[in-house]
């Protein structure tokens, strides 16, 4: 081994952070610097000025045709409108006379250069900024200083894109964080993982990922500051490791584990066409959940039988407007033609709490988890919500769609939905606009009251799907995006499963379809404790489908009861984990 004092010697170490997208990437480090930290502070003589004034105006110029060339590729199909959004913000911003003319201003009254300008005055907008007491406004601070290192990049010298993979190697983005609009170039540029120091595993970036299909490790704190530019790099996206600058032994063994990996994936590609048949006959739904439109085409080829649960609300964050009823329609519509007749349940609007837009749901709140989001502000919005209700309405009459409530906790919330619903399918009859008249609605079992009164919403709903996401939140008490009490949410607490079994028996004893649509319908080592419970319809993220089913063809309806039952009898954590490791190894 070498010596530390040898300026190759490259010192070992893991770091530990949140594992937001699965599998193993081997790679090279590549930095995405905050352009802004590095900026130099220079006079400049008075003749200088107006060379100055020019040298700004031309990184001006340059960032401005960036964003138009990015509007321009954004208009393919492929990317999501949400990025469209942002890159508004990001606009208007750069364009603002803040931005585009008071730096000049500066130049000209300090004699400073350039960068020293765009910073002083970025630094004063982020303070104003950060006076609002708007949550949302306050979080545009990040988009000036986003938009104000491109600028500054653009006076560097420096591109202001994120830098193109090295295509010799595989490469791994490592960041503070990333933003919607930097999450475009992953379409193009083939990173092989990312890393960021912020963010959850429910963060955009993370979603992102996921929908890559590229392993991803957020929440690391110091990677950007403790990686180095080109280090050798794992990303563990299962285990929520990075390990940096591997020695051979763990290489090696990474190395062959990523082939395993890959070899298996191939192996199950073989699987799209089969049906989901447990050993004893049993046929289980597999359907994907989907945040953006583009995500249909995933849904094909991993073999989905539909979609169970498109996230609707990420059409509406990341922008200042509205989305219109037309523009909704298009994007429910191209679900719905590209699932080729398979069946896309869309939910309505799941704002509010982390998942914010402005003026929507995004006032001050101490609980917002508890405050007015998901069905609660469809209700509290009707203008938006009837049209988003149109929209969808609209959609049904191109393939087989069903509308999704979020978060039902009481009788009202149901009885006023269907309202609404009756109320869209009034205006688009009289409108001379087809829709399904015939479609179903159903709400998502995601509080502990819902499960505990679900026979009255059986009574009015034609299907149900466990939000096991949000009920592990509220059964146990845990905030599902606070780093610091994520060790106690726990999808296996004996809570946590009495509930789900008691959802799935009481829907079935009333015959109505109930899927489990959360995280937990697309883990592993859950599956045949699900199918034991008697569940027969999973959601989850395409990428995990096969995997799953796989699963599925190799276990027995008979076998999952029996562990499931015994699991259901205790309160003991130890012996729910020990019974499932010998459910997982039959
Ligand atoms: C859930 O809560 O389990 C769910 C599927 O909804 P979301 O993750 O979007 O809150
Ligand atoms: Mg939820």
């Amino acid at each position: 081994m070498n010596a530390p004092t040898d300026p190759l010697f490259k010192i070992s170490f893991v770091l530990h952070g949140v594992a937001a997208a699965p599998g193993i990437a081997i790679a090279r480090a590549q930095l995405v610097s905050h352009a802004t930290l590095e900026v130099a502070h220079y006079d400049i003589a008075p003749e200088q000025i107006d060379d100055e004034l020019v040298r700004f105006d031309t990184a001006l110029a340059t960032v401005r045709a960036d964003f138009e060339a990015l509007h321009e590729r954004m208009k393919g199909d492929d990317a999501p409108a949400e990025f469209g959004a942002f890159l508004d913000v990001h606009w208007m911003i750069l364009t603002d006379t803040q931005i585009a003319k008071e730096p000049k201003r500066l130049i000209a009254e300090q004699q400073c250069n350039a960068e020293w300008a765009v910073t002083q005055q970025m630094k004063t907008l982020v303070e104003q900024f950060e006076q609002f007491e708007d949550p949302y406004l306050r979080e545009r601070s990040n988009d000036v200083v986003q938009v104000v290192e491109r600028i500054v990049k653009a006076l560097m010298g420096k591109p202001s894109e994120l830098p193109l993979i090295n295509p010799l190697h595989a490469t791994a983005l490592i960041a503070h964080d990333l933003s919607p609009a930097d999450a475009i170039h992953f379409k193009e540029s083939a990173f092989a993982a990312f890393v960021t120091d912020v963010g959850g595993a429910t963060s955009h970036t993370a979603i992102v990922a996921r929908s890559l299909g590229i392993p991803a490790v957020v929440a690391l704190h110091n990677a950007r500051s403790l990686i180095r530019e080109a280090e050798s790099l794992i990303v563990d996206g299962d285990n929520g490791l990075v390990i940096v600058n591997p020695d051979h032994q763990v290489l090696a063994e990474y190395e062959l584990k990523q082939s395993g990996q890959r070899l298996e994936r191939k192996k199950l590609t073989r699987l799209v066409a089969t049906r989901a048949v447990t050993l004893d006959g049993t046929v289980i739904d597999l359907n994907a959940n989907i945040e953006l439109p583009t995500d249909a085409k995933g849904c094909i080829e991993n073999g989905a039988d539909g979609v169970g649960l498109f996230r609707s609300e990420f059409l509406f964050m990341h922008r200042d407007d509205l989305p219109t009823e037309d523009e909704q329609f298009e994007s429910y519509r191209s679900v719905v033609v590209g699932l080729q007749g398979r069946p896309v349940t869309i939910r309505t609007f799941d704002l509010g709490a982390d998942k914010r837009m402005p003026g929507l749901g995004d006032r001050p709140s101490d609980n917002p988890a508890l405050g007015l989001r998901a069905i609660r502000l469809c209700l509290a919005e009707p203008k938006l919500f009837m049209t988003q209700l149109r929209a969808i309405l609209r959609a049904s009459a191109f393939g087989r769609l069903r509308i999704l409530i979020p978060m039902i906790s009481n009788a009202h919330e149901v009885t006023q939905t269907l309202a609404f619903i009756a109320r869209a399918k009034a205006e688009l009859v009289r409108d001379g606009i087809a829709f399904d008249n015939d479609v179903p609605v159903g709400g998502m079992v995601e509080i502990p009251a819902a499960v505990l009164s679900l026979a009255y919403f059986t009574e009015h709903l034609d299907f149900l799907s466990i939000g096991t996401n949000d009920l592990i939140q509220y059964t146990l008490a845990v905030d599902r995006t606070d780093d610091a009490v994520a060790h106690m949410y726990d999808p296996l607490h004996p809570a946590v499963l009495k509930l789900i079994a008691q959802a799935i028996r009481t829907a079935a004893k009333a015959n109505t379809p109930i899927a489990v649509c959360g995280e937990m319908a697309g883990e592993l080592r859950l599956t045949r404790l699900l199918l034991g419970f008697g569940l027969r319809n999973f959601s989850m993220h395409p990428a995990q489908l096969l995997t799953i089913k796989q699963r599925i063809l190799t276990s027995s309806i008979a076998d999952c009861e029996a562990v499931a039952n015994r699991i259901l009898r205790t309160d003991d954590p130890d012996k729910i984990a020990a019974a499932l490791v010998k459910l997982n190894a039959l």
